[in-house]
């Protein structure tokens, strides 16, 4: 894997003015991929300088021709494909054939989404005397994570690109080097000089200067609820816009009358991939007292088909976590729930067999886990699942709903009519009804302290928008004939 010296502004690539470089860690290997420029405040001026000069053109262009560029860096994302699924499984850790399908696959599909609502979004319309016009936001700072790089990347930059923005993009610096290939597939598909900008750097130093830039309209940022609360106070100093995709801590309520093996198939898989870093994983299974040890019995079977090991060895399910300091925190929230009293009923904290090299946990199954207990109050971002009873469906509802989150979680009921019963009381982003999939056209994000706006389809464009109103006079020939604007 090449080391990466420079940084994308103004369609160049540039060196940069911060001097230092950051390592990027094999999860599986612990060995040194590559490194990446350690980017500092001049650099994110620099980038904010390249999208505020871009921005003018970049706005009056058609939306078929912003349509025709997202289609060009489809298609190179396309083409690049496999090189991509192998550097997401080794900075991440996520087995190489998932990530060709999830890490990968979900960013083109992405790009194709936006390539088609550009050109067919509804860009102005006429009410009462007034034509309401749709007008991109402005310069857009995209702050990104590490779980899922490419795909929140693509969830905010292929939404800012077709709805007229420019973009300053500060990926994470733990799984950057997908970034990079983006750029380089961005240039190729000749976007104009500046409207797409790639820096490099930490959070606190570069990803903050872009928050502060007077000159950013919009921060779009996705990450820990820590870091959104932080964002949130410093774009406040400019008035800034802010959409916060933070984290999650989702309820599986499984009822009386469901499918209970089926039910508790969809949770653990819904629970463990990605070593359960994912921000919308159901890490709460909620099962009635009732069918508590058929539940845990199911569940515990389920866990054993979550084979670890080597993200490109091809059988495992489960890859390594994304870094020493994450696999010490999931240990760490392990050993806290068995000293809480939780029942552990698979997995641990020690390092799967065989496997002390690499950032390995074991899929862990907690059962008779307290409603109000850390490990099931606290996003652990690992493959751990924590199986609570409850007594009636207010019960239920008041378990799932009982945490500072509401990002995501799922219903399993013997009809859809009922579980839509209880997921309309669910304050959550989504609800997958008897384990419904993820759907990329639908809005994805959270109620609470799991963020505001949302990501994905129409919904995801609108964010990067402002409303402008035009009145006329009730008898002008422009208002008659449209407004074309
Ligand atoms: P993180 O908050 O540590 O970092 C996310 C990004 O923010 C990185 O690029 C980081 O450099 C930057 N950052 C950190 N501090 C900053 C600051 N003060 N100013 C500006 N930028 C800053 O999160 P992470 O560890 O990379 O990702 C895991 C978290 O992301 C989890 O909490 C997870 O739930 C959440 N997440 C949420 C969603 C969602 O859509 N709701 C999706 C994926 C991940």
């Amino acid at each position: 894997m090449q080391n990466r010296d420079k940084l994308y502004i103004n369609g160049q690539w540039v060196t940069p003015s911060g001097k230092g470089k950051i390592d990027v860690i094999n999860a599986s290997t612990e060995e040194v991929m590559a490194a990446i420029p350690d980017g500092d405040e001049n650099d994110a001026a620099a980038a904010v300088a390249a999208a505020r000069n871009a921005f003018d053109r970049w706005s009056a262009t058609a939306p078929a021709d912003r349509a025709g560029f997202l289609k060009k860096i489809q298609e190179g994302l396309k083409a690049r494909s496999d090189e991509l699924a192998r550097i997401i499984a080794g900075e991440v850790g996520m087995p190489l054939k998932l990530s060709a399908m999830i890490q990968v696959g979900s960013p083109i599909t992405n790009f194709g989404i936006y390539a088609k609502l550009a050109t067919a979004f509804q860009w102005q319309e006429k009410t009462g005397n007034s034509v309401v016009v749709r007008e991109p936001v402005g310069v857009v700072a995209c702050i990104t994570p590490w779980n899922y790089p490419l795909h929140q990347i693509a969830a905010k930059v292929a939404a800012a690109l077709a709805a007229g923005c420019t973009v300053v993009l500060k990926p994470s610096e733990v799984a950057p080097l997908n970034a990079f290939v983006l750029a380089e597939v961005i240039d190729a598909a000749g976007l104009p000089a500046g409207v797409f900008n790639l820096v490099t750097g930490t959070g606190p130093v570069i990803g903050e200067a872009l928050v502060r830039h007077p000159d950013v309209d919009m921060v779009s940022f996705t990450g820990s609820t820590r870091a959104g609360k932080r964002i949130s106070e410093v774009a406040a100093a400019t008035v800034k816009r802010v959409a916060l995709e933070l984290g999650g801590k989702s309820a599986s309520v499984i009822l009386e009358d469901a499918d209970l093996a089926a039910a508790v198939k969809g949770t653990v898989n819904a629970c463990f991939l990605n070593s359960g870093q994912t921000c919308s994983a159901h890490t709460r299974m909620l099962v009635p007292e009732s069918r508590y040890e058929e539940a845990a019995k199911v569940a515990v079977e389920v866990a054993k088909g979550f084979t670890v090991g080597d993200p490109f060895g091809g059988s495992a399910k489960l890859g390594p976590l994304i870094s020493e300091a994450q696999r010490e925190r999931v240990r760490g929230y392990i050993r806290k729930g068995i000293e809480e009293g939780a029942e552990l009923l698979a997995g641990g904290p020690d390092a799967p067999q065989g496997l002390e090299r690499g950032y390995y946990v074991q899929p862990t199954i907690f059962g008779k886990v307290k409603p109000d207990s850390t490990i099931a109050q606290e996003e652990i971002f690992g493959p751990v699942l924590s199986i609570i009873t409850y007594r009636d469906e207010d019960e239920a509802v008041s378990i799932a709903n009982g945490t500072l989150y509401g990002l995501a979680g799922g219903v399993w009921a013997s009809s859809d009519e009922r579980a839509m019963q209880v997921a309309r009381r669910l304050r959550t982003g989504q609800v997958d009804i008897n384990g419904g999939a993820f759907n990329l056209g639908a809005p994805f994000g959270g109620y609470k302290q799991s963020g505001h706006g949302r990501e994905m389809g129409a919904y995801g464009l609108e964010e990067f928008l402002e409303y402008k109103s035009l009145q006329f006079r009730p008898d002008a020939p422009a208002l008659a004939a449209g407004a074309p604007y």
